[in-house]
């Protein structure tokens, strides 16, 4: 019977993929443990380091709820990081947001430059900077949003516009809004990139990044990527992965439904001398979030205005926020930029976009959000 129209978000999470368990009627599909495939198998699959039916199972669920035509997974989001860079040759020029992700910074400045690959840092909530991305002559521009720690939300449709006025494709970075919440290539961008290793698997168990596409001949350079250079997942951690997805829209909301109540907790009770969350009236991007986003996703960032030592000892009194790096998982993660994820960023460069010592950054779970307030409650006293 012909539909009249198409499945929603969350059916296409759990559904997609179910055709691909051949005869065996397994609800859930096996991992493929398996390194090679043979010769002429109806699926084409060879050799795993360029294809395996996790893989492909994966990238159908991650495109589709991308609303791309392609995905391609890696072994995590630096891989897919790597993947879209090692496209670039000598001589080119990545127009990037200054507030980039750390590893991504390194990436540029401790292995790329050494190719020839330069990179011009802008701030894209600024106007001006369109007027030098028009000047530049880039070959790709890159930002993510919100971005991280600071959560600056960056207009992606017209950073899209304004890139391909300037001759160059556009990659953003999704990780930090997930795909539940904005979908970057809707919005004009090339390239989507995200960190699976977030909100997609959302239970902290597994590293995978991908990169989606509509574009065939970017899909074919990041199927070669992943093969060339051997930047591959793992198939069991595929398979996490994709049992992640499967409710990555119900902890999407609540993730976005305590973050709220966590930052509004923490503008009106604590005293705090910033709080950045991007559906908060007070963020200075709310209209811009509110029109590209349909949540404001976990991260709360804040600055209580507290010296290096006593964030620190501050940190260390919190019982529901272990001191960790990474984010997006069911369970509540607290860090401190300054000395963890940014501590690759020259102090100078870090202060001058914004990440204090004393900036702390939650990632709000999906526990029970009165618990979470009383233990910051607690931990400030
Ligand atoms: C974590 C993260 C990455 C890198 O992903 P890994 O899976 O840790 O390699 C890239 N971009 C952003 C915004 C991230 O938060």
């Amino acid at each position: 019977m012909e539909k009249d129209r198409p499945d929603g978000f969350e059916t296409r999470a759990i559904h997609l993929g179910r055709d691909f368990v051949g005869e065996t009627g397994a609800v859930t599909p096996p991992v493929w443990l398996t390194s090679t495939f043979e010769y002429g198998n109806p699926n084409g699959f060879d050799y795993t380091r360029s294809g395996n039916p996790n893989f492909r199972l994966l990238d159908r669920a991650v495109a589709s709820l991308e609303g791309a035509a392609f995905s391609t997974c890696f072994g995590s989001g630096v891989s897919a990081i790597t993947a879209v860079v090692s496209t670039l040759k000598s001589g080119d020029l990545v127009v990037a947001e200054e507030n980039i992700y750390g590893c991504t910074f390194r990436l540029f400045a401790q292995v790329f430059a050494k190719f020839g690959v330069s990179v011009r840092y802008l701030d894209f909530t600024a106007p001006e900077s369109f007027t030098t991305l028009a000047s530049l002559k880039p070959t790709l521009v890159w930002i993510e949003s919100p971005t991280n720690p600071n959560l600056k939300i960056i207009d992606i449709a017209a950073v899209a516009e304004a890139a391909h006025a300037a001759g160059a494709p556009l990659l953003v970075d999704n990780t930090f809004a997930s795909s539940y919440l904005q979908r970057p290539i809707e919005l004009g961008a090339d390239l989507s990139l995200l960190s699976l290793t977030k909100y997609a698997n959302g239970h902290s168990d597994a590293l995978a990044g991908a990169v989606c596409t509509n574009s065939e001949e970017w899909n074919a350079k990041m199927i070669f990527a992943q093969k060339a250079l051997g930047l591959q997942p793992a198939p069991m951690d595929c398979w996490l992965t994709s049992r992640g997805i499967k409710t990555e829209a119900i902890r999407m909301e609540r993730h976005c439904e305590n973050a709220l109540a966590f930052a509004r907790f923490l503008e009106a009770e604590t005293g705090a001398v910033s709080v950045r969350y991007p559906f908060l009236p007070s963020h200075p991007q709310y209209e811009i979030a509110k029109r590209q986003m349909s949540g404001g996703s976990g991260i709360v960032t804040v600055d209580f205005g507290l010296n290096l030592a006593e964030t620190q000892a501050f940190l260390g009194r919190l019982r529901l926020f272990p001191k960790a790096e990474s984010l997006g998982g069911v369970e509540s993660l607290c860090c401190h930029p300054a000395s963890m994820t940014h501590a690759s960023v020259p102090k100078e460069t870090r202060e001058a976009v914004g990440i204090t010592d004393s900036l702390v950054r939650f990632s709000v779970g999906i526990e029970t959000v009165a618990d979470l307030i009383e233990d910051v409650r607690q931990a400030l006293a």
